[in-house]
């Protein structure tokens, strides 16, 4: 059976050690795409300490308010219409305004005094060239949002942060920390600030601001190019687990799988695994990847590389370093402990963000 299992414990530890390397911040912790693919409800309950979530969509918000999340509900893209406006209103969702539509709705149609929807998320571009305001135009808006009564969290969002050297960092935060020092100054000093992903509250300590907004590392992969996951001290949110269902020996010179891809150098033994691209196990990594076999009793842990071309529905893997006794049932991690998500996402070309999103819905979801 193919297995997610989503692990509570993981992602609490991991928020706290956002926590530890940003104490003086508010988390805004990122739940968009359901919650990077981990399940919304799964990882609610370990996110309790943290002060809000952030998702992308309306539908995300209200399955949040739905599930019971009672505290902040940020909309990181803001509303998408009039309607939508009016929705974040009714359930207390606070959104990013990012350009002229989302400003006038706002103008119009103002909140009542005490609700969420009164925090504002003003969105300035200070490089991304994605979302925002400019810098001609955010001192105005903001002026305009708060003389109707709305309180600011001016915002960005780094285009690079994953790389610590990269030019435009310092270019941002150059700009971010400028326009947030104008704003204070010139409209209110409580304006806050909300400037780091992952990467940045890792890469940058020194420009946390009121809010950081961490997503990736949350469910326990490295957001950034030179540090691992384990070396930042975070354990993964999720095990992604199959069985064996065959096992083979493949004579000398015959090949494996579709294409005829991989062919045996000598006999070698192989294991069928039930788990493919169906699941949403990457069809590219083959003869890259390996996974981890768990035999029946949990005591050993063998490492066994993928042969033959990914299948929609299974792998074929290379056990020649398995015991004789490998039994049927064995347990196949594809990641998890070992390998890390971050590791098959290097193999597929792809981050681990994509592997955690488009997993299907064929496999199992359990809670650790
Ligand atoms: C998704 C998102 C984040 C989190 O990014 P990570 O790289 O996963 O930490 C932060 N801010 C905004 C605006 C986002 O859309």
């Amino acid at each position: 059976m193919r297995t997610i299992t989503i692990k509570p414990k993981a992602i609490t530890h991991n928020l706290n050690q956002v926590k530890q390397r940003a104490p003086h911040s508010k988390v805004l912790a990122m739940v968009k795409s359901n919650a990077y693919g981990h399940g919304v409800a799964a990882v609610l309950p370990a996110l309790q300490q943290a002060d809000g979530i952030g998702v992308a969509t309306l539908t995300e918000a209200l399955e949040a308010r739905q599930l019971g999340w009672n505290k902040t509900i940020g909309l990181v893209e803001g509303a998408f219409s009039a309607d939508e406006w009016q929705q974040a209103i009714d359930h207390d969702i606070s959104c990013v305004i990012h350009h002229r539509p989302q400003l006038e709705w706002a103008l119009q149609n103002i909140p009542p005094a005490g609700s969420a929807t009164r925090v504002a998320w003003l969105k300035y571009n200070t490089g991304m060239n994605r979302l925002g305001f400019n810098a001609e135009e955010v001192l105005s808006v903001a002026k305009r949002l708060h003389e109707v009564g709305y309180q600011l969290i001016l915002a960005t969002h780094f285009a690079n942060a994953d790389e610590r050297e990269h030019p435009l960092n310092a270019m941002q935060i150059q700009r971010f920390s400028s326009v947030l020092a104008t704003l204070q100054a010139t409209i209110s000093p409580d304006i806050q600030g909300s400037l780091c992903n992952s990467a940045g509250v890792v890469n940058f300590p020194e420009h946390h601001y009121d809010w950081v907004r961490p997503g990736i590392i949350l469910y326990g992969s490295s957001p950034v190019v030179d540090k691992s996951a384990q070396e930042l001290d975070l354990q993964p949110a999720m095990d992604f687990s199959a069985q064996i269902i065959a096992l083979q020996t493949v004579s000398a010179n015959d090949a494996v799988g579709y294409g005829s891809h991989w062919q045996a150098q000598t006999d070698t033994r192989t294991a069928l695994v039930s788990v493919g691209y169906g699941d949403g196990y990457p069809r590219v990594v083959t003869g890259d990847a390996y996974v981890t076999v768990i035999d029946a009793d949990s005591t050993q842990h063998y490492r066994c590389p993928v042969i033959g071309r990914v299948a929609m529905d299974m792998i074929v893997i290379d056990i020649s370093n398995a015991l004789e006794s490998l039994a049927l049932d064995s347990k196949v991690v594809l990641w998890g402990d070992a390998p890390r998500v971050d590791e098959i996402a290097g193999h597929a070309g792809t981050i681990s963000y994509e592997l955690l999103c488009r997993l299907s819905i064929r496999p199992k979801r359990v809670l650790a």
